[in-house]
């Protein structure tokens, strides 16, 4: 179970409709109470940095997804620059919070013209223990908001979203 406000799910909502058609992506930095809860505090909205070169590295670690360099471009790929990923976790050390140690607990990203479900490519790609919010986005308009996380074989399920209304106690 993922909690997060209304105001981060706008942050994430208003970057999948700036990036149309490309693909947005962000991190999450949140904590993880010891019952598997989880608390989203901040959305980083980051560059999708996918370029050839990161299109070669992504064939070369996953030959079986069949990358085409030429054809894949950010409106079907995205890439987290490892620079803005490192900074998000040294951020991250330097929050507190009374319910736990916050750090980097997801990635969210969109799908221009496709469903927010995950890609096989996502899949292959994702880490476990991380939340992954998928943001469809239909013709420039934002559509779903789905969370999803690996399970012990590597397959994706549905994680379960409490989306609470900005302004009452968020400490
Ligand atoms: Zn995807």
């Amino acid at each position: 179970m993922l909690h997060l406000t209304s105001d981060h799910a706008a942050v994430i909502l208003d970057h999948a409709q700036q990036a149309y058609p490309d693909e947005c992506c962000g991190l999450l930095i949140g904590i993880t109470t010891p019952d598997g809860q989880r608390s989203l505090l901040e959305v980083i909205p980051t560059r999708n940095a996918w370029d050839w070169e990161a299109a070669e590295q992504m064939a070369n670690a996953q030959p079986s997804l069949g990358i085409d360099r030429q054809q894949d471009k950010r409106s079907r790929r995205y890439w987290i620059d490892p620079q803005d990923l490192l900074q998000a976790q040294r951020y991250a050390r330097t929050l507190t919070h009374r319910d736990g140690t916050p750090n980097l607990i997801g990635i969210y990203h969109s799908h221009p013209d496709h469903p927010a479900r995950p890609s096989e490519c996502d899949r292959l790609c994702a880490w476990p223990d991380y939340s992954y919010i998928i943001v469809s986005v239909h013709h420039g308009v934002p559509q779903d908001l789905l969370c999803w996380k690996l399970d012990p074989h590597h397959q994706f399920l549905s994680e379960p979203i409490v989306i609470q209304p900005t302004g009452g106690d968020r400490s």
